[in-house]
């Protein structure tokens, strides 16, 4: 897997609704693919030249990232924000953020840690964080300063400050946004693999990058009807429970493998679809991991709906401390993913299809 694109995605600028960054990232590494987006960002990769009648699989990622917004700003210069996603409260103090103003520059704010001289002892317990209570300083003294001089405007767009960096030796990436930019690089890998095949394909591949998934899965709604799929494949940069849950019961351990989402509170995964991913995991030594989650959600529980019910195999890439600024992810458990990914599309016939969507059933 390219690791500059993996790179350029973690970089990208793309909270909640604002995520022309990652679209505009993602068309540079799909050149040899017919690409187009839509009027909330989402962001649609198909094959060139391929028959129209064949059985459809969407390859589906979330393009943005958990983020914040200027919700006010204080005459002394100081902003309040509101967030755009499911960032924990206790992972913001004393943080970096970048906020994009309405001419495009980049301004650095620091997320307010009151100096621990000045805090009550109930604040010094971190007990009962607000984001209504919490600051953003972009070093500004005044309203007017922080709106004319720095150019901040209510409702400009807010995303951690982090800088990727891949740690060859042991294979491990570094940066922000894995949930979901991991699962954006799975798409693009995915159609790379299969791109020289695609006229012999069983089936036609299409990725859908889909916009505001932090914010209820929204996007994957208009791009389920516009793909109108048979089957699909969710990415997630889904987080890593290596470090808080004992090693026999860790279900999203990082460099051991793709996993399996079983089930989650949006989606219960089709079980001829696991059956059949799995078998081929073991056929052409995939390693993978399953995971039952008691909470979380996937643009599966939206795709799953449309249509004429769309089976959907949920393929997450462990990374840890997703919705918070800093992530780590393993390039191997990407390519486990879209080597997975790829071999199930390759495998589909349509008697496995009918097999999945039920139509053997009697
Ligand atoms: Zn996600």
């Amino acid at each position: 897997m390219d690791i500059q694109m993996i790179e350029k995605l973690s970089n990208a600028f793309g909270p909640s609704g604002f995520e022309e960054d990652v679209v505009r990232t993602l068309a540079e590494y799909c050149g040899e693919f017919d690409i187009s987006n839509d009027a909330m960002n989402n962001f649609y990769v198909r094959m060139p030249g391929v028959q129209s009648e064949k059985p459809v699989v969407q390859l589906d990622a979330h393009l943005d990232e958990c983020g914040m917004m200027v919700q006010s700003i204080l005459d002394n210069g100081a902003l309040q924000m509101l967030l755009l996603g499911g960032f924990h409260l206790t992972s913001l103090p004393a943080h970096s953020v970048k906020i994009r103003t309405r001419s495009g520059k980049m301004v650095r704010g620091i997320i307010c840690a009151k100096p621990v001289h000045f805090m009550t002892d109930s604040e010094r317990s971190g007990q009962n964080l607000e984001i209504e209570k919490m600051y953003l300083d972009v070093g500004a003294t005044s309203r007017q300063e922080a709106e004319e001089v720095f150019g901040i405007h209510i409702g400009d767009p807010i995303v951690p400050d982090v800088t990727f960096s891949y740690d060859k030796e042991n294979g491990i990436c570094f940066g922000k946004a894995f949930d979901n930019r991991a699962g954006c690089a799975c798409i693009v890998d995915t159609m790379k693999q299969l791109y020289g095949e695609r006229d012999s394909l069983p089936v036609n591949v299409v990725g859908a990058m889909a916009a505001q998934e932090e914010v209820g899965t929204r996007g994957a709604a208009v791009t389920a009807q516009i793909v109108k799929p048979d089957l699909a494949i969710v990415f997630e940069g889904s987080p890593s429970d290596d470090f808080f849950i004992s090693a026999g019961q860790a279900q999203g351990q990082m460099k051991h493998g793709v996993q399996i989402r079983i089930v989650d509170k949006s989606y219960i995964s089709n079980a001829q679809f696991i059956e059949y991913a799995e078998e081929l995991a073991g056929k052409y030594g995939i390693k993978y991991q399953e995971a039952v989650r008691r909470g979380g959600s996937t643009n599966a529980g939206k795709i799953s709906l449309t249509g004429k019910a769309v089976p959907c195999l949920v393929l997450g890439v462990p990374s840890r401390y997703v919705h918070s600024h800093y992530n780590f992810c393993a390039l191997e458990d990407m390519e486990a993913a879209s080597s997975l990914a790829a071999s199930v599309i390759r495998g589909l016939d349509a008697e496995r299809i009918r097999h999945i969507c039920h139509q053997d059933l009697f």
